[in-house]
């Protein structure tokens, strides 16, 4: 197992940020990683496990070793007359998983096409856009213990997902490496197979009209999921960004109620447990945010969600953009905002 030494990490997270890793080892299957873990010059150090490096901020140089994950591998595992399990490595592009199971017509994954990163990071923060999670069809994660190099599989209730949230972000976090996840998808070629497309959820209905689609498809719905995407959200390839950098607040019922007597626009998504889901960008926008730059990073200008590097900005430079932001939330609305991004 090759270890590097002094590895910079700038074309491995999508901020850009020029960080270093103490050491830098790139695995492609569990018995590499096994390797990596019993050899003398990785024990005893702090471990990071990467991705694509499009949810993390690098605040300052890495003191351990990150292990990127390679892991491939995509196949169908189990087929039923109407479902079928698809297990994916976890260094799998996520993308190309979404579109693999689209071009088979497994329906389940198509509203998460174009999200950034690798399979492995999915559960991490069971990942979700346009009303679906990765949680409502995964079937199970693989995984190697970081301290033990003991490998682990785990059903979706042991990853106790959350809203943009799992166990691998709380009390296991850092403790394994994900080495494969499987869904359970829709078959929807079978005859009399009725699915319910997500598709009331933002704009993609309308997107899907202004297409001209009459009738739905798994290709339609990704197709239509695609171009909004592309036309609100920074190509990280052009402009570094991780996406949206905070999650969007739900806030007790009552507190909401006092809010929107002030904020009359304030708007609302009201949660199965009683809370109300209010929209991170919408609060950073009010207040004043939206398209500002503070020094070489900045707000970007078409969604107020996503911090961007505007070319050679430190991760200090954007967790200091970001505690900004945070504070004036705070001050306007009395709301905590909690980061999406995980920052080291
Ligand atoms: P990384 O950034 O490499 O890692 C993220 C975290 O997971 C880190 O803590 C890392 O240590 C850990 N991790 C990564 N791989 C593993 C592994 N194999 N085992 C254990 N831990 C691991 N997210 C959404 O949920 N919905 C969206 O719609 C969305 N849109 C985005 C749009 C843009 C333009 C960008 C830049 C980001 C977006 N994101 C979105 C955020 C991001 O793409 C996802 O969170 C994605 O899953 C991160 O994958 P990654 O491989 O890049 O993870
Ligand atoms: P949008 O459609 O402008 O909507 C703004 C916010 O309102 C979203 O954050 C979304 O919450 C919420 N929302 C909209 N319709 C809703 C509904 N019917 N029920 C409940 N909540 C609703 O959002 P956008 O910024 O263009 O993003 C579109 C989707 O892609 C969202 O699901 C978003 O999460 C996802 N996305 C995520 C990232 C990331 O980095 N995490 C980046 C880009 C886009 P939710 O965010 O909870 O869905």
């Amino acid at each position: 197992m090759h270890i590097r030494r002094n590895q910079s990490l700038k074309r491995y997270n999508t901020f850009h940020v020029d960080a270093k890793a103490h050491s830098f080892a790139e695995v492609r299957s569990v018995r590499d990683i096994q390797k990596l873990l019993s050899d003398p010059a990785a024990r005893g150090m702090r471990k990071l496990v990467l991705g694509g490096g499009s949810n993390i901020l690098l605040t300052r140089d890495f003191d351990g070793l990150v292990i990127r994950n390679r892991v491939l591998g995509l196949r169908v595992t189990d087929e039923a007359e109407t479902e079928v399990t698809v297990r994916a490595g976890a260094g799998v592009g996520w993308n190309e998983l979404v579109e693999w199971t689209v071009r088979r017509n497994y329906a389940g994954l198509e509203n998460l096409v174009l999200i950034p990163g690798l399979v492995g990071a999915a559960p991490v923060q069971n990942i979700g856009a346009y009303g679906v999670e990765m949680k409502d069809t995964c079937f199970g994660v693989e995984a190697v213990d970081l301290a033990t190099g003991e490998v682990k599989q785990l059903g979706p209730a042991d990853c106790r997902f959350g809203y943009r949230d799992s166990v691998f972000k709380n009390e296991w976090k850092g403790r394994y490496l994900i080495t494969a996840v499987s869904f359970r998808l829709t078959k929807l070629s079978f005859p009399k197979m009725i699915y319910r497309f997500s598709i009331d959820y933002g704009d993609v209905r309308a997107m899907l009209e202004a297409m001209r689609v009459r009738t739905l498809s798994l290709g339609a719905v990704s197709d239509a999921i695609s171009r909004i995407r592309r036309s609100k959200l920074p190509d990280p390839k052009k402009l570094g960004n991780a996406g949206s950098f905070f999650k969007n607040p739900c806030i007790p019922r009552e507190r909401f109620e006092v809010l929107s007597s002030i904020y009359m626009k304030m708007p609302r998504f009201p949660q199965e447990d009683g809370t109300v889901k209010v929209p991170a960008g919408w609060l950073v926008e009010q207040c004043g945010w939206k398209g500002k730059t503070a020094g070489r990073a900045g707000v970007y200008q078409h969604q107020a969600l996503v911090l961007i590097n505007h070319g050679g900005a430190k991760g200090a430079e954007i967790l200091e953009l970001a505690e900004n932001i945070r504070r004036s939330v705070r001050e306007k609305f009395g709301i905590e905002l909690s980061f999406e991004v995980n920052i080291f």
